[in-house]
């Protein structure tokens, strides 16, 4: 009567988010990879889909990657993100009355970090500008 499932094995896939693929650990015992393209397992070969990836989907785990994926391409490859800092840098010097080259901007902006301090970049102009000028 009832159809019941009981004796189905408990076991199931194990996902694992990596920040740019899924680890997956089948119940069968093989491990494959979910990218957001595709998983390496035989079966997505064939049909373009499976079942480790129709969970992972399910699961909102491709969202998630493709979420991480866009977040580290924001970052990595922002160009105006740059702009934006070495904008910054330019108009903060150029309110200390410091002078400076594009080749200094360039130089602050690639060892700016969070944590650097504004008396820093001055500086860090400041020691530039004397060297390049020698
Ligand atoms: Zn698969």
């Amino acid at each position: 009567m009832g159809a019941k499932k009981s004796n189905r094995s408990e076991v199931s896939d194990k996902f694992t988010l990596f920040p740019d693929y899924i680890k997956v650990e089948s119940k069968s015992g093989n491990e494959y990879t979910i990218t957001l393209e595709r998983c390496t397992c035989r079966g997505f070969g064939f049909h373009k889909t499976c079942r480790h990836y129709e969970q992972a989907e399910s699961a909102g785990l491709i969202e998630k990657l493709k979420a991480k994926e866009q977040e580290e391409l924001h970052f990595k490859h922002s160009k105006s993100t740059i702009e934006i800092r070495k904008d910054a840098i330019r108009q903060y010097l150029t309110k200390n009355n410091a002078s400076f080259t594009e080749p200094i901007i360039d130089k602050i902006e690639s060892i700016l970090t969070s944590s650097t301090t504004p008396q820093e970049v001055l500086s860090m102009a400041t020691l530039s500008v004397s060297h390049d000028i020698v």
